[in-house]
């Protein structure tokens, strides 16, 4: 079908031309002083996205090589790490972190519900010997589409009096939600450059504090290519131990461009009207008794990604194939339990209102045509939400 199909996933995500514009180059010696200025311009790109002073990591990996970076810098073999609950993604986390050796200990996911901050300082509380080398939390959960508030998690380690490093996923949030790491007192925090940073996957990256930092010069794990200490290095390429992805740098130079040529708050801004412009069609849609928020929490609904259940009896999978190839929206599935009872659209990065509402014209189609009950009026209601009206 000719035009674009729409990417409607929450990562990868769709890639501005700017950004394709300034992969489409030849590679360059190493020596180049404008790989330097490339790398150096997306290590302060990232510390101002981030709102940190922190010291930046960019590896040639995706998102589950920096969750093992940060396992292997901040936990010895044996040690242990605590992993609030919040859907796939921290129980994949969790899992990675044990297949390292290292000892997990979780709070209980409760479906559709933010991390139990209380959860948390309990199990703070309960570990006396301080074996918990840190909290590893994640912000915006892409399965259950649920943000959890960071704030509340630093609280609950600080009222435990214990000294856990809090390490933040934002891979899903970053560029979309709201995110100060220095000033939410997060020691670490780690993304991936297919999400809110609109690039291709394959460059994943860290910022670290002082006090992590630390932690890892004392960590007596063995580890070459991770390490943050053998990382930190005067001249740039060398960060990256070897051959840096040069050609995703230069679109990430680009896309840091582009959103701080928008302005971060504008940013955070057009992600939060998207995303209100898709709520209100869920909101019509659920009407029909079929669909509903998989998020319980309306304030906790992510900027990023709205995850919408389907209930049994209706197929998701065949609603997102049809979706796709009828009317050109791909969108994500559901993961874990929830695989072939949910979908979830992406809304974030490259993305404005009439990509949104063709987004949505497209699933309501695909919903019509599948015979899955909706409410009146859900495309309609995001054409008022947008309008402001
Ligand atoms: C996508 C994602 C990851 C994993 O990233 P990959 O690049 O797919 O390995 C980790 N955490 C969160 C919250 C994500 O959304």
């Amino acid at each position: 079908m000719p035009g674009r199909r729409f990417l409607h996933s929450p990562g990868p995500t769709p890639l501005p031309d700017a950004v394709m514009q300034a992969m489409a180059q030849q590679p360059m010696d190493l020596a180049d002083p404008r790989v330097d200025a490339c790398i150096t311009a997306c290590e302060e790109g990232l510390q101002r996205l981030m709102g940190t002073t922190g010291d930046v990591f960019l590896y040639a990996s995706n998102g589950h090589g920096v969750w093992e970076a940060v396992v292997e810098n901040l936990a010895e073999a044996g040690g242990a790490v605590l992993v609030p609950g919040t859907g796939v993604f921290s129980e994949g986390w969790a899992v990675q972190t044990e297949s390292l050796g290292r000892t997990v200990v979780r709070t209980p996911v409760r479906e559709g519900w933010p991390v139990d901050a209380a959860a948390v300082e309990q199990a703070l509380r309960d570990d006396r010997e301080h074996r918990i080398r840190a909290v590893f939390a994640v912000h915006t959960d892409t399965s259950t589409s649920v943000t959890s508030n960071l704030a509340a998690v630093r609280r609950a380690i600080d009222a435990a009096g214990h000294p856990a490093l809090l390490v933040a996923d934002v891979v899903a949030s970053l560029g979309a939600a709201p995110f100060e790491m220095d000033a939410l007192g997060v020691d670490v925090a780690l993304g991936a450059s297919q999400k809110g940073l609109m690039c291709p996957p394959g460059a994943g990256f860290v910022a670290v504090n002082r006090r992590a930092f630390q932690r890892a010069e004392a960590n007596p794990a063995p580890r070459f290519y991770w390490d943050w200490v053998h990382r930190r290095h005067n001249a740039s390429y060398r960060k990256y131990c070897g051959t840096p992805p040069l050609n995703l740098l230069f679109g990430m130079q680009a896309a840091l461009e582009l959103i701080f040529g928008e302005g971060l708050a504008q940013v955070h801004a057009r992600h939060a009207q998207l995303a209100g412009a898709v709520h209100a069609a869920v909101e019509g849609w659920r009407e029909g008794g079929a669909l509903d928020f998989f998020a319980q929490v309306p304030e906790t609904r992510s900027v990023s990604v709205t995850t919408v259940s389907v209930a049994q009896g209706f197929d998701a999978l065949a609603l997102r194939t049809l979706a796709r190839e009828n009317f050109q929206v791909a969108m994500a599935g559901g993961l874990g339990a929830q695989q072939g009872r949910a979908f979830r659209i992406g809304h974030l990065g490259d993305c404005n209102p009439a990509m949104i509402l063709g987004a949505l014209g497209g699933i309501e189609a695909a919903l019509l045509q599948l015979g899955i009950p909706i409410g009146a009026g859900g495309v309609q209601r995001a054409v008022r939400a947008l309008a402001g009206v």
